[in-house]
């Protein structure tokens, strides 16, 4: 098959936006007639490659190799930054044009990357104010990527230079098809920046949130330790001090370094928006819900969000913190990243710009992918809504920090292990045919990611292992045992779509959030929701009302104490509705005392034993249910798994640990996605006849799912 043009590629995503009835983005908007090209596309499928880092007289063999292998496109450029710009605005963009040129020529589209993520030395020489400033108040040294400070006006009139340069040279270039802004931002060894500029930027951005420093001073109770503001100048950033910074400050802070760096890519944004009308305009960054940055303001204006996908990590991650290597842990993970990835955009497919084909790291390897992971993986991705993926990379760099980090051709060329079942995976899904691509991710439940709650917990976490993120993961693996579909949804979003909202640690909480809970649950929706609910207002003031603050009439509960557990361990009696083994408590017991809810299980030891643990009111038409206790993963499984099956969700089918089911919907068609995650072979029992697509074979009474095997079953 030959690779879309841009045209063809627009037409394709018309008819997926269209078929859905999804905001159509831009770059189709832009192009007249897209709608009479819809069969024309397809999906996307690339690769990551670096002619800047790779001989020019190889580019025509790759290019071919690229073309051979089914490849619609490729992301280039990104780290490019000196090349073509090898001293202040003295521009060389003759290699890209020659790059771009040779795989046109080969029917590769090219999304170019813009390069503010690797400034070339000129640079940092000349502008050292540049540099991030961490945690500790040091200053970061060039010589990595990823140094730089995201408010210095410097950086961001030059990244935007470089980039409008790129834009004008390029925007009529029919090779070029989309645009890559930066490359994950927030990712380097420093989270965050407290330079002077940064400092002058986050009294601004107050200025703009609280007009008057009354309400600042009011919000944040700067009157606690005489730091009352009397001039916005003053205000500092939440660097080492004698003592904590005030919790409000510090949350802000979170927000204000969230903003800027979402607003220099949106500088960028516009530039392209104007400059390369027809082209997509995205960014990319990791698909889990880490609180670095908001993906959701990050993505909000791209045309559609883009994550890196590295499974192997997470078996390395596992690995460090002394785990047993767990396939329903990997594939938890991932599942996570993708169904965030699809939910920033309300449920709009996602490209996943980076998909790990080999051993990747930097100073140290991941494992080797095994035979029919990287094509697993990649149906994992369409399974979730993915539109569009590019395995990560083309040839492995012989120099520089990430020599080992496997491409597709190893350091001497030669194909890795994944080549032949990367070409064939592209092939597979080429035939797989439009209708299934451009179906839609069926979802019954969401979780909710509240980054507010993340950046306030770890602020204040009140126990020294309490996490967020680690909370939600935890969470989003007992509810993905029961395969009922998940979204992972914004505080104050629409909840009406679901049977039942899980929203662990929902320790800030709005208004506006509490009103539409308590909507959800007189509408006849389940909400499900654990310990520390509803301690903090927005500014991370604790609120003057028993707990949990503003859901206590939702809930039907007032929490009579809540206690950290360290040594002295507390259990919970599960009442014959949670029916099974006691559970163990944690890090956390919220001590519940009903005020309308029933009690579904209870305390066993210490002096709160026989009180309520586990409590859950009818409101309306719909319940809410409060875990008070931090039970053990096997329990919170059965609990969630349980509530699941009260909301009215049922599972597609019933499968064993390690395989994962899925399903997408057009209409009154569905399509359902197995994929093992196992070595072994895993048999699946199935309520009716179906067809595998990619067979063509059909399976009554039971399917054996090979070892990595995938299914689409319809
Ligand atoms: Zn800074």
């Amino acid at each position: 098959m030959t690779s879309p043009t841009r045209r063809e590629f627009i037409g394709g995503a018309f008819a997926l936006m269209t078929a859905e009835s999804m905001r159509l983005p831009l770059w189709a908007r832009a192009v007249p007639n897209a709608a009479s090209t819809p069969s024309a596309g397809q999906i996307l499928l690339g690769v990551d490659y670096y002619p800047d880092q790779t001989p020019e007289a190889l580019w025509e063999e790759d290019s071919r190799m690229m073309s051979d292998m089914g490849f619609t496109n490729v992301r280039i450029a990104e780290f490019a930054w000196g090349l073509m710009e090898p001293s202040e605005g003295k521009f060389e963009f003759g290699w890209l044009h020659r790059a771009v040129e040779i795989l046109h020529k080969h029917n590769i589209g090219v999304i170019l990357g813009t390069p503010s993520a690797a400034p070339p030395p000129w640079l940092s020489a000349k502008y050292p104010d540049i540099f991030e400033v961490n945690a500790q108040g040091q200053r970061l040294r060039p010589g990595g990527r990823r140094f730089t400070c995201p408010s210095n006006p410097v950086y961001r009139k030059l990244s935007l230079a470089i980039a409008a340069q790129m834009a004008k040279k390029f925007t009529d270039n029919t090779g070029v098809i989309g645009w890559q802004i930066d490359n994950e931002l927030t990712l380097g060894s420093s989270l965050r920046c407290y330079c002077n500029f940064c400092q002058a930027g986050f009294q601004n951005w107050l200025r703009t949130r609280y007009s008057t420093l009354d309400t600042l001073n009011q919000s944040w109770g700067t009157v606690f330790w005489s730091q009352t503001y009397t001039d916005f100048s003053q205000i500092p950033v939440p660097l080492l001090s004698g003592g904590d910074p005030n919790p409000g400050l510090a949350l802000d802070y979170d927000r204000y370094q969230s903003y800027a760096n979402v607003s220099f890519t949106e500088e960028q944004l516009t530039m392209l928006r104007q400059m390369c009308p027809t082209h997509f305009v995205t960014t990319n960054n990791v698909g889990l819900p880490l609180d670095t940055i908001d993906l959701r303001s990050l993505f909000a204006k791209l045309d559609f969000a883009a994550i890196d996908n590295y499974p192997g990590f997470f078996d390395m991650l596992m690995a460090q913190q002394g785990k047993p290597p767990s396939y329903d842990g990997i594939a938890t993970g991932i599942s996570l990243g993708h169904d965030f990835a699809r939910s920033v955009k309300g449920g709009e497919p996602f490209m996943i710009m980076e998909e790990q084909s080999g051993k990747a790291g930097q100073s140290t390897f991941a494992p080797q992918p095994e035979t029919g992971q990287v094509r697993l993986w990649t149906y994992q991705g369409v399974a979730h809504g993915a539109m569009g993926i590019n395995y990560f990379r083309w040839d492995t760099a012989t120099f520089g920090a990430e020599e080992y980090w496997h491409g597709i051709l190893n350091h001497d060329r030669s194909k890795s292990p994944a080549y032949e079942e990367i070409r064939q995976t592209v092939k597979e899904l080429k035939a797989l045919g439009q209708e299934v691509l451009y179906s839609q991710y069926a979802a019954q439940s969401a979780l909710v990611f509240d980054y507010d709650c993340s950046w306030a917990v770890k602020i204040q976490p009140g126990h020294y292992a309490l996490d967020y993120m680690t909370q939600v993961t935890s969470w989003y693996g007992a509810i993905s045992a029961s395969r009922t579909g998940i979204d992972v949804i914004a505080p104050e979003a629409d909840l009406s779509p679901y049977k039942i909202v899980f929203a662990p640690l929902a320790y800030v909480m709005s208004e506006k959030q509490a009103a539409k809970i308590k909507s959800f649950v007189q509408g006849g929706g389940m909400f499900v929701t654990n310990f520390r609910l509803g301690v903090k207002t927005v500014s991370s003031q604790i609120v003057r009302t028993p707990l949990p603050g503003l859901l206590r009439d939702v809930m039907g509960v007032t929490v009579a104490d809540y206690i950290p557990i360290y040594s002295a361990k507390n259990a919970v009696k599960f009442a014959p509705a949670l029916a099974g083994p006691d559970g163990e408590c944690g890090l956390w017991t919220d001590i519940l005392q009903p005020t309308g809810a029933e009690v579904l299980a209870s305390y066993t030891k210490g002096s709160h034993a026989g009180e309520a643990a586990i409590t859950i009111n009818t409101l309306g038409s719909g319940k809410a249910v409060y875990i008070g206790a931090d039970l053990d993963a096997a329990s919170l499984a059965r609990v969630l798994r349980t509530l699941s099956g009260l909301a009215g969700i049922k599972q597609p089918l019933e499968v064993p640990p390690g395989v994962e089911v899925t399903m997408r919907r057009a209409g009154d068609k569905q399509w359902i996605f197995l994929l093992n995650h196992t070595a072994v072979s895993q048999s699946v029992s199935i309520p009716k006849t179906f067809t595998d697509l990619l067979t063509g074979k059909t399976h009554t009474g039971k399917i054996d799912v090979s070892g990595y095997g995938v299914h689409v079953l319809t």
